[in-house]
C-alpha cells in the first residue's frame, strides 16, 4: 500500500528513485517484510502479524495504515494495517494483491456478515445480535452488535480507527434508518495506542433503556450507554435457553447474574425457585424489572448483592443445597500471565458450586478468557469436583451463540466456553 511521504523524505528513502510523484509529494509503497520462516501462519490465513516475526517496515505509514505483508523471499502475502505499538504489528484486511482497502471493501464485508445473521435474526425471533465478530468476519478488531434499530461499534485496532470513516459510510449506507453509536471505551484499546471513547455517531441518541427481544419471546432491557460490553452479553443467548430445559421444579442458584439473563429461562422453564448473586446493585435492579416485564414470578426470585467467592463459602458453611447452579463469571485472566491465578479462581467457585449442588444437581459453568483452554476448563473444573468430593459428568459442551462465529483459521476467536455437568 501506498503512504505519503514529502519528496526529499522519498528521494532520500529510494536513493533519488522515487516511485511515483506529484507535484510535490511522493507515493511510496509501505512494505512489512516477514523474518525467514515466519510466513507460515499467513499462508494458513490467519490474519495477525507479530512484532517477533517482522524483520523489516520499510515506509511506515501512520499508525493503522494500509501496509503490504512479503515473506522474506519477497512474496506478497496480504494486505494489512499496521500498528506500531501493539505486539501484533499488523492484522491481514485481504490475502489479495488486487483487493484495495477503501469503502467497497468494508461495503462487501459487513454486508456478508449481516447477510450471515439475517437467517439467525429471523428464525430465533431476535432484535438484537452481533452483526460484525472481527477477525472471524475478515474485519479485524471490529465489533457490531445490533439492539433493535442501533448499531453499536466497538473499534479494538489501530487499522479500524484509521478506517473508521469508511466502516461508518458503509454502515449508513446498509442500513440508513439506524443509529450509530459507539462502545469504544474498553482498556484493551491501550495495547493498540488507543484512547478510550464513546458517544454518538449518527441518528439519534439511544434512551436509557431498550427493549429488546430474544430467542422469540423474551424481553431484555439494554443500556446502550452504559450496560457493560456493548449492553448485554449477547454470546449467552443459545445458553440461557439450555438452562431451560433444566430447571422444572428445581431450585436454581444464578452466579453473575447481571441483569438476570439467566434467571428468566429458568423462571420460564418453571423454576421453583431462584437466585441471583451479583456485585452490582444497578444490574440486580434492573433484573427485577426484566422478570416483571415478561410476566414472570418475582415472588420466586431472590437477589443478593455479594461476592460471589464470600456467598458460596456462606451457603457452604450453612449447608445449602441447589438443584441447578450457573457460574458465569467475568474474564479471570486478561493476558496470559494471569492464567494461572485465573485457573485458581475458577477451581475455587466451581469446588464451591459442586459441594452445593443436590444428587442429581446440574452445574452449568463458564469461562470468557480467550486465553483458558477448552481442555484446560475442563481439567479445572474436573480438579474442583475432585476437591469438592463429588462426581460428575458433562452431559453438554456449551460455546458462545453463532452469530460469534469462529473463521476456521482463526480459533482464538473460541473464546467462551462452558460445560453442563450433572452431579451424582
Ligand atoms: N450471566 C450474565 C453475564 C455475567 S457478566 C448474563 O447472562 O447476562 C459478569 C457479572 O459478574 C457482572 O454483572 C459483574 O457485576 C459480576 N461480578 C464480577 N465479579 C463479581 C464477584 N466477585 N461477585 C459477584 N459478582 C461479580
Amino acid at each position: 500500500m501506498r503512504s505519503l511521504v514529502g519528496y526529499n523524505d522519498a528521494r532520500e528513502a529510494s536513493c533519488g528513485v522515487p516511485s511515483f510523484s506529484t507535484s510535490d509529494q511522493v507515493l511510496m509503497e509501505a512494505k512489512l517484510i516477514l523474518a525467514h520462516g515466519r510466513e507460515k501462519s499467513v499462508r494458513r490465513l490467519h490474519p495477525w502479524i507479530f512484532s517477533k516475526a517482522v524483520a523489516k517496515v520499510e515506509n511506515p505509514p501512520e499508525a493503522g495504515g494500509d501496509i503490504d505483508v512479503f515473506s522474506a523471499d519477497g512474496e506478497f502475502l496480504g494486505r494489512a494495517s499496521y500498528s506500531p505499538s501493539s505486539q501484533i504489528r499488523a492484522r491481514i484486511w485481504t490475502f489479495r494483491s488486487n483487493e484495495r482497502i477503501d469503502a467497497d471493501f468494508f461495503m462487501g464485508r459487513i454486508a456478508r456478515a449481516a447477510e450471515i445473521r439475517e437467517p439467525m435474526l429471523l428464525e430465533t425471533g431476535m432484535s438484537a445480535c452481533r452483526l460484525v465478530d472481527a477477525e472471524s468476519d475478515g474485519l479485524p478488531g471490529l465489533i457490531i452488535d445490533r439492539y433493535n434499530e442501533f448499531l453499536v461499534l466497538q473499534i479494538l485496532s489501530a487499522g479500524c480507527e484509521h478506517h473508521l470513516p469508511r466502516i461508518t459510510d458503509a454502515l449508513k449506507k446498509l442500513y440508513p434508518d439506524f443509529s450509530i453509536y459507539e462502545r469504544s471505551d474498553t482498556s484493551s484499546r491501550t495495547k493498540e495506542g488507543l484512547e478510550q471513547r464513546a458517544g454518538l455517531i449518527s441518528g439519534s441518541e439511544p434512551p436509557e433503556e431498550i427493549v429488546i427481544d430474544e430467542n422469540g419471546g423474551m424481553k431484555i432491557l439494554v443500556n446502550i450507554k452504559s450496560g457493560h460490553k456493548t449492553g448485554y452479553y449477547l454470546d449467552q443467548r443459545d445458553n440461557r435457553k439450555t438452562l431451560e430445559r433444566y430447571c422444572r421444579g428445581k431450585s436454581v442458584l444464578n452466579c453473575f447474574s447481571y441483569t438476570g439473563g439467566f434467571c428468566l429461562y429458568a423462571l420460564r422453564g418453571g423454576a421453583r425457585a431462584v437466585t441471583n448473586v451479583d456485585v452490582s446493585k444497578s444490574a440486580l435492579e434492573i433484573a427485577k424489572r426484566n422478570i416483571v416485564l415478561n410476566h414472570l414470578d418475582p415472588g420466586r426470585v431472590k437477589f443478593v448483592k455479594e461476592d460471589v467467592f464470600a456467598f458460596l463459602r456462606r451457603m457452604k458453611a450453612g449447608g445449602a443445597v441447589y438443584d441447578v447452579i450457573v457460574l458465569d463469571p467475568p474474564k479471570f485472566a486478561e493476558s496470559r500471565s494471569q492464567l494461572e491465578k485465573a485457573c485458581r479462581g475458577y477451581k475455587d467457585i466451581n469446588m464451591l458450586a459442586a459441594s452445593l449442588l443436590s444428587p442429581g444437581g446440574i452445574l452449568l459453568t463458564f469461562s470468557c478468557s480467550g486465553h483458558m483452554a477448552p481442555d484446560l476448563f475442563q481439567k479445572v473444573v474436573a480438579d474442583a469436583f475432585l476437591d469438592a468430593g463429588r462426581s460428575g459428568r458433562i452431559i453438554q459442551y456449551l460455546h458462545q451463540s453463532g452469530d460469534h462465529p469462529v473463521a476456521l483459521p482463526y480459533p482464538e476467536a473460541l473464546y467462551l466456553k462452558g460445560l453442563a455437568v450433572r452431579a451424582e
